[in-house]
């Protein structure tokens, strides 16, 4: 199939509001051609909304949307040449798989061998050459969405569009999806924009996401850059675990427990922030360990230990009683269990990252 044919997408200034909410609050956002963008969120932020204006199905209030150099706002969906694929995946249940992916084709005014030859094709990119005749109630769960997913991409659309496509599946099937939707992405090349709630999914599929929330984008980054320096609470408390320590920088220095921390971007200008701390960029440091350059010390005692199988979970207090939380891997020397007793804590200059201050404006 096509991959010389997907499009960058532009969306400016996009705002939907349904009576006083705002489902889209001024969007900005640049979708690079044949890009894989996640929009991640809590429910309710925006994601299917945005997904929508780009499928054509809501018309936004204002603002700007354009596939390549033309706009689009006005053009109706079935004009936009979009791949959709949806959480329900909705087939024909009374037809078979080929006649389910023949579809879209056959609205395109493609029909006989041309459009078996396609069907077949699209069947064989998900994995299921040889299943057109089957009936759809003959199919799991996955395959049933493995034939949505054919029917979206028989067309050859430029721009693939998918809300929460996995969401109905089991665990192990949807880990299984992820890894075949993201193949599939690398063959084909389209632009995709792929909507979830599910963190994990969005670190593992994406070459970018935008964490959305109230129908305002929070930050648009790597999955590595998003997971390791966000750029403000919501999006550190919605990707990963983490404890936020409120600190204050002054005269050029940021101490915590009475130690000077080193941070991994310069310094702000004097005044409050907040200390981001993953648990599991925290190290317990062995007797006498010297962890070399490049990392803070921080001399704490063990609260509790909670044996989580994979790894265990250290509540821990700093000198001045201030509480972190330390995950320990359930590798090498076992995690200490004993309360009181006194810990070295490890943390990388480049793991110590700094966030606007509890009310800054986002
Ligand atoms: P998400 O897909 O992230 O869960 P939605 O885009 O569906 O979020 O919804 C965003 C906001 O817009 C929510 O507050 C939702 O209640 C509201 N909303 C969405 N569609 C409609 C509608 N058709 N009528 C009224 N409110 C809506
Ligand atoms: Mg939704």
């Amino acid at each position: 199939m096509a991959r010389n044919s997907s499009l960058p997408i532009t969306i400016a200034q996009v705002t939907k509001t349904y009576g006083k909410v705002f489902a889209l609050d001024h969007v900005d956002l640049h979708i690079k051609s044949g890009e894989f963008l996640t929009l991640l969120g809590p429910s309710g932020s925006g994601k299917t909304t945005l997904l929508t204006v780009l499928a054509g199905f809501t018309r936004p209030d204002g603002g700007s949307l354009k596939f390549g150099d033309a706009e689009m706002i006005t053009v109706p969906p079935h004009k936009r040449d979009v791949g959709m694929v949806f959480q329900n995946y909705a087939l024909f249940p009374h037809m078979t798989v080929a006649g389910n992916v023949a579809f879209p084709l056959k609205l395109r005014g493609v029909v006989g061998a041309e459009s078996a030859r396609r069907v077949e094709r699209a069947l064989e990119m998900v994995r299921l050459g040889g299943y057109g005749a089957r009936g759809v109630d003959q199919l799991s769960g996955g395959q049933r969405q493995r034939v949505a997913l054919a029917r979206a991409i028989v067309f050859e659309p430029r721009i693939m569009l998918m809300d929460e496509p996995l969401s109905a599946l089991d665990k192990q099937l949807r880990e299984h999806m992820q890894i075949e939707l993201r193949q599939l992405h690398e063959q084909l090349g389209m632009t995709t924009v792929y909507v979830t709630h599910d963190q994990r999914e969005a670190l593992t599929m994406s070459d970018r996401i935008a964490v959305i929330n109230g129908g305002r984008i929070m930050q648009l980054d790597t999955p590595r850059r998003i997971y390791e320096r966000p750029a403000n609470r919501f999006v550190a408390e919605f990707i990963g675990e983490s404890t936020f320590v409120p600190l204050t920088v002054a005269a050029g220095r940021l101490m915590l427990a009475g130690q000077p921390l080193q941070t991994a971007e310069p310094l702000p200008a004097d005044g409050p922030r907040l200390l981001m701390l993953r648990p599991e960029r925290l190290r317990v440091l062995a007797h006498s360990e010297d962890p070399g350059p490049g990392f803070n010390l921080l001399a704490a005692t063990l609260a509790a230990t909670v044996y989580q199988g994979d790894s265990s979970l250290l509540q821990v207090a700093l000198l001045d009683g201030t509480r972190l939380q330390v995950r320990s891997a359930s590798i090498g020397a076992a995690a200490p269990t004993e309360p009181g007793r006194a810990l070295r804590l490890a943390l990388a200059v480049q793991d110590t990252v700094l966030l606007p201050p509890d009310g800054a404006p986002a």
